[in-house]
């Protein structure tokens, strides 16, 4: 069984989403567009994918910008002033994984509250706050992701973001959804982007991730946010020039790679099934609502398990000591994920090797 891998020469790449190759349509797409200069409001196709985002995600105005990261520390910027605090949660991208932008960038200070697998109440939330008063720095924005990353790809329903909601607007709080996986929230949720963005007073979203395109992240708003957000892009080095050829693969993974992102939640399902039959791996699949796969290893560490993987031709990222992560993406089939498993219980019970 383990010469599956070498049988078809075919690396499985399940360490990201993030690393999807965009498929010819899309290149075409691309090599098409028509394009200008975009600081000067004059690419066609960036001006098409800023709307039409827009309209996806129910608000006036759109920015594309060249990552998740830098749409999500513009958002920071453009909601506070230094010296204002921002509530997140202990695990989120914006705080744990985009090397320390709320200080550096918009020098704020960040309140944690900690979540089950990212997800926490309008209580927790209160928990955390406090009155004004001179001691404190201004408390001036909430932050949820959407699915969240380290949470495994959980998914926040509508009941989860009204609560957190109401809480932060009875207190004065504006609310930023880091989205970068939003699309399947939507997908898993069956409840449309615009609905589950409809709260919040900005989005930022990743064309790069599961819809596959090779660049690209937008943040929506106001108009008049998005304006302001447009001079800190400017600021933070995000002004791009003819942009319309990236644009143009988002603009192609908007249309076409929303649905089939049912597929990855499936084979993340499937994968997950397959690992829980295996011995030396503690999974909960129930715990699987997208297409993020988290499990343990528990005899021996993350690191070794990944390695000796990697040399059977299937590659996944150790996020902790024993803990491992696989995302399933669009270069990922249904068969792939069944000879990933074969490879893998042929190594976890030793036959295969
Ligand atoms: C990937 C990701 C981002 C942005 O990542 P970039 O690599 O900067 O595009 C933001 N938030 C979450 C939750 C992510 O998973």
């Amino acid at each position: 069984m383990s010469a599956s891998s070498t049988s078809s020469g075919k690396q499985i790449d399940l360490r990201s989403d993030t690393v999807t190759l965009p498929t010819p349509a899309m290149r075409r797409a691309m090599a098409e567009a028509m394009v200008g200069d975009d600081v000067f409001g004059e690419d066609p196709t960036v001006n098409e994918l800023e709307a039409q985002t827009a309209v996806v995600l129910g608000k006036e105005a759109a920015l594309f910008v060249p990552s998740g990261t830098m749409a999500n520390q513009i958002a920071v910027r453009t909601h506070t002033e230094h010296g204002d605090e921002i509530v997140v949660e202990s695990s989120a991208h914006i705080y744990y994984y985009e090397a320390g932008g709320p200080a550096a960038l918009s020098g704020v200070m960040c309140r944690c509250v900690t979540g089950r697998r990212g997800i926490f109440s309008g209580a927790d939330l209160e928990a955390v706050l406090r009155p004004p008063d001179q001691h404190f720095p201004p408390t001036r924005l909430v932050c949820i992701e959407n699915t969240h990353n380290r949470g495994g790809g959980s998914v926040w329903r509508l009941d989860q973001i009204a609560d957190v909601a109401a809480v932060a607007k009875r207190r004065g709080l504006r609310l930023h959804m880091d989205g970068a996986r939003l699309w399947n929230a939507a997908v898993a949720t069956g409840v449309s982007e615009r609905d589950l963005a409809a709260p919040f007073d900005s989005v930022s979203v990743c064309f790069s991730k599961g819809l596959g395109a090779p660049v690209g992240s937008a943040l929506a708003g106001s108009k008049e946010f998005i304006a302001r957000a447009r001079r800190f892009r400017k600021q933070f080095g995000g002004g791009m020039r003819q942009a319309g050829i990236i644009a143009a693969g988002a603009l192609h993974a908007l249309h076409n790679h929303r649905s089939r992102l049912a597929e990855d939640h499936a084979n993340a399902k499937r994968l997950a099934q397959g690992l829980s039959r295996l011995p030396g791996v503690a999974i909960d699949v129930e715990s699987v609502e997208t297409n993020i796969v988290l499990f343990r290893v528990t005899g021996g560490s993350a690191t070794e398990f990944v390695r000796k993987l990697d040399a059977l031709g299937v590659r996944m990222l150790a996020t902790g000591a024993d803990t491992i992560r696989a995302v399933t993406n669009l270069n990922v089939s249904g068969e792939d994920i069944t000879v990933a498993l074969e490879i893998i219980a042929a190594m976890c019970t030793g036959s295969g090797n």
